[in-house]
């Protein structure tokens, strides 16, 4: 099992909270009783001090008075509230405040006990055990003392039980483990709620991130802090934003890759059902009639024609999309392109009846592009203007510079069945067309005006189609001007038709 990062972080500061109470309180702990002990010797010593002095004159005679040592050992060992001894030099205990006075010769010597030995030595000592005598903890002290005209020292000590001295140190450590214990019972509480508030952002970060994951976008990470958290929470809602909308769009594209599909296969079935229908009749037997044999051959033929045309299309409109074709970018004069359009246009336009006209002003600027793309664009415009008129109409080509945005426009304008409003953005579209049978009818592929606009927008123009007044249609494409070596527009005045 693994542990969540909130608990994580919550034990990992308990354990350093307790590491630290542990050590902070072993080391409180040997100082307080440390401390203490430290007092109870400078107390004891003073004390031992001022018996010394006391009992100096007692010590001057050798042998020292006993009986008068014992007494006054007795009364000092009253006031100083502990047990008071007097030892030679050689270690016999002269007097001692805790036995009776028959009990003295039989005690050992007190050469080698620790504090007189080191009082013997350098005058002071002391030392902490269990007393022989009276079976108590004591703390011994002992001082050499050398009373003036006297030829021996000797020492004088001073115990006093550890009881009270220990009983208050348990005390005063007792007061210390409480005082830690709610130290460490706050900074429980307080690890807890740091590591939730710390946590609790990450965790749902990490919900957003498995949901990321999996596929679905739509959660957002609450903003919270501007600290680390709050960056990686902003970095992940950004990250989600942006994979919605390319996600979103790489969907749309593909409901268009298979629309295409869809659309390509319904355009290549009608005419490949026709010429398959026509085949079999004649190997039914319509071959053997000639006139018969030759109708349906020149139904066949034009169908055949019109797979051709659309493969031609699909083919153009493909190479263009996939940006395989670069569009030449050279000073291309309009005039030339509406002239080269007009020859091939003209003997369809007359068949039709249509009368064609022309408005361009002589010094129109050149636009920067590919002429032969700029031809087709307009040729599709042309043909559409065309077969979408009936017989007798009026088709008016202009071009103008618009000053505006730097461009020259270009219109095609028919007196024909005109486009509704609703239909006229997606006219633009992939086989769309606004009247199906008519535009088969007329042999159109429903692509052109999709090559158009690609060719358009790939010289960095628009174009949009606007109704006529009063009857038909107007195509308009905006092209921008070309721009002199000094980036100046070429566009030396506003002069139209
Ligand atoms: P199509 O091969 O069908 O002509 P286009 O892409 O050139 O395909 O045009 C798409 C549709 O736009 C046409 O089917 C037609 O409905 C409409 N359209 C295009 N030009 C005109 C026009 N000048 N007048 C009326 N309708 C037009």
């Amino acid at each position: 099992m693994s542990f969540s990062i909130r608990w994580k972080v919550t034990l990992g500061t308990l354990l350093a909270v307790m590491l630290g109470l542990v050590v902070a309180g072993g080391l409180a702990f040997r100082s307080i009783e440390q401390l203490e002990l430290a007092r109870a010797e400078e107390a004891l010593a003073a004390r031992t001090g001022l018996a010394a002095l006391a009992l100096q004159p007692l010590l001057a005679p050798s042998p020292p008075p006993s009986d008068r040592l014992q007494i006054q050992a007795r009364e000092l060992g009253i006031q100083a509230n502990a047990r008071v001894t007097v030892i030679d030099r050689d270690g016999r205990v002269l007097a001692d405040s805790a036995l009776s006075d028959d009990a003295l010769p039989t005690l050992a010597n007190h050469r080698m006990r620790p504090e007189v030995a080191s009082a013997l030595a350098t005058g002071r000592g002391t030392d902490i055990r269990q007393s022989d005598t009276t079976g108590q903890r004591l703390f011994y002290l002992a001082m050499r003392v050398a009373p003036p005209g006297a030829h021996a020292i000797s020492i004088v000590r001073l115990a006093m039980p550890l009881t009270t001295l220990e009983s208050r140190i348990r005390d005063l450590q007792q007061a210390l483990g409480i005082a830690f214990g709610v130290a460490f019972a706050v900074s429980m509480l307080l690890s807890f709620f740091i590591a939730r508030g710390l946590t609790r952002p990450l965790s749902e970060i990490a919900v957003v991130a498995r949901q990321l994951a999996g596929g679905s976008f739509e959660r957002r990470i609450p903003a919270a802090s501007n600290d680390e958290v709050g960056v990686l929470a902003t970095t992940l809602n950004q990250m989600a934003d942006q994979l919605d909308h390319d996600i979103t769009a790489l969907r749309r594209l593909e409901t268009v890759r298979k629309d295409f599909v869809a659309n390509v296969s319904h355009e290549l079935r009608t005419p490949l059902t026709s010429i398959k229908g026509y085949v079999e009749a004649l190997l039914d037997g319509a071959k053997d009639h000639p006139e018969e044999a030759t109708r349906f051959l020149q139904i066949i033929l034009k169908q055949s024609d019109r797979l051709n045309l659309i493969l031609e299309d699909l083919l153009q409109l493909s190479q263009i999309e996939s940006g395989r074709v670069q569009f030449r970018q050279e000073p291309v004069g309009l005039r030339n392109v509406v002239e080269r359009t007009l020859a091939s246009v003209k003997p369809l336009a007359e068949k039709k009846r249509h009368t064609l006209s022309v408005a361009i002003p002589p010094d129109l600027p050149p636009v920067s592009g590919d002429e032969d793309r700029l031809v087709q664009v307009l040729t599709n415009l042309l043909d559409n203007a065309v077969k979408y008129t009936p017989e007798g109409g009026a088709i008016h080509v202009t071009a103008r510079p618009v000053r505006e945005d730097e461009t020259i426009e270009l219109t095609v304008s028919d007196t024909g069945f005109g486009i509704p409003a609703a239909d006229r953005p997606r006219v633009f579209e992939r086989f769309y067309r606004v009247d199906k049978a008519r535009s088969r009818e007329m042999g159109g592929t429903g692509l052109g005006l999709a090559i158009v606009k690609h060719i358009v927008e790939g010289h960095g123009g628009q174009v949009w189609v606007e109704g006529n007044d009063p009857i038909g249609s107007r195509f308009v494409i905006r092209l921008p001007a070309l721009k002199d070596p000094r980036g100046a527009v070429q566009l030396s005045r506003d002069t139209t038709a």
